[in-house]
């Protein structure tokens, strides 16, 4: 896995190319592979039934997961999309942008 939870992306194909989100979550299953939820992108209207008094329904809006193969990783660092690649420094696997060679994690 190159990428982790909180890392941003951007969406390289589809409706939502060009935007970038942040990861909220990374689902994984064995038809799909990874997909992820992105913070405020894909979003879906979804209707909610009532659960209860402090829950109440109506349309809310939930983040459609997007296929990892359709994103690409955007360097903190240098703000640009990229590879990394995974180092070793005492024991601990980091990860490196392949562009500013700059330590992400
Ligand atoms: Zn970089």
């Amino acid at each position: 896995m190159n990428i982790k939870k909180n890392d941003v992306i951007e969406v390289i194909c589809g409706e939502e190319k060009g935007k970038r989100g942040k990861i909220l979550k990374i689902l994984k299953s064995k038809e799909y592979g990874y997909r992820l939820l992105i913070d405020g992108l894909n979003l879906a209207k979804k209707h909610q039934r009532t659960r209860g008094a402090d829950k109440p329904g109506g349309i809310i809006d939930l983040p459609n997961p997007v296929h990892i193969s359709n994103t690409a990783l955007i360097c903190p660092k240098c703000g640009k999309r990229t590879k990394i690649r995974h180092d070793k420094v005492e024991g601990r696997r980091i990860r490196i942008c392949r562009l500013c060679e700059e330590v992400i994690d």
